[in-house]
């Protein structure tokens, strides 16, 4: 069965650059932690089955299903701080106290402020997501080799920009009042990566303390593991060799 994948991409951003003279504070109590909102959420869902692989459906159509769709809802999460984040408010893309860089095809290391970083994921994830010989939508078309292995990059990177919203962005998140967006987002996408060992529990280790509160506190029903689902590995991960990142 072929899942049908919206594959358009709007960059809505505002316009960057714009000067608002407000620094981050770096290493200050991390508000995104406090009770009040970390219960805030949009709603109920029981997203540990949710993110479940449906029994009639192929893993890699769910993959790619669900990654696609997190890349929009992560995308429009951070475009409505965006004009926050600004190459002087974010000089680095920085994840409370860890710097990551940015490293282009050849692996070179790329110095970068966040706008720039995020940038670059999106850019990158949307040439990927939009190929077709690498996400086809087109019936009896098969997945690359290496699809789980861009698949586990993707979501390493989506990571990154939704734990910089949290560590530099949550205030203007909070006066949004879109937290609870936020805080459903980041539990239903810690969830499916999870579900599927896409994302190495080393590199989520920054965000855990609130992890633990989002993902512990949502209900989590006690009826096992579903249907066999996770625990896939493939060898392909020459591709994913690319873009590493450096604490
Ligand atoms: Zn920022």
């Amino acid at each position: 069965m072929r899942l049908k994948r919206n594959g358009s991409y709007t960059l809505n951003r505002k316009s960057k650059g714009k000067p608002n003279g407000k620094k981050p504070a770096p290493e200050e109590k991390k508000l995104y932690l406090e009770p009040e909102y970390t219960k805030s959420r949009i709603t109920d869902f029981e997203f540990k089955e949710l993110v479940m692989l449906p029994r009639e459906i192929d893993l890699n159509e769910w993959l790619a299903s669900n990654t696609t769709t997190f890349f929009h809802h992560i995308n429009l999460q951070y475009s409505t701080i965006s004009e926050f984040c600004t190459g002087e408010s974010c000089q680095t893309m920085a994840v409370c106290n860890t710097q990551y860089y940015w490293y282009d095809e050849r692996g070179k290391k790329i110095k970068c402020t966040a706008p720039q970083y995020v940038d670059f994921v999106m850019s990158s994830v949307q040439k990927l997501v939009t190929d077709e010989d690498v996400f086809p939508t087109k019936y009896g078309k098969e997945f690359p080799n290496s699809f789980e292995s861009l698949v586990k990059k993707i979501c390493k990177y989506l990571f990154h920009v939704l734990a910089h919203i949290y560590s530099s962005h949550f205030k203007e998140t909070l006066a949004l009042e879109l937290h609870g967006h936020l805080n459903t987002l980041y539990t239903h996408f810690i969830l499916f990566i999870r579900e599927f060992n896409l994302v190495d529990p080393k590199e989520t280790t920054i965000m855990d303390d609130l992890t633990e509160v989002l993902c512990t506190s949502s209900g989590s029903s006690s009826n096992g593991s579903g249907n066999g689902s996770s625990g896939s590995s493939s060898g392909n991960s020459a591709a994913a060799q690319n873009h590493v990142k450096e604490r």
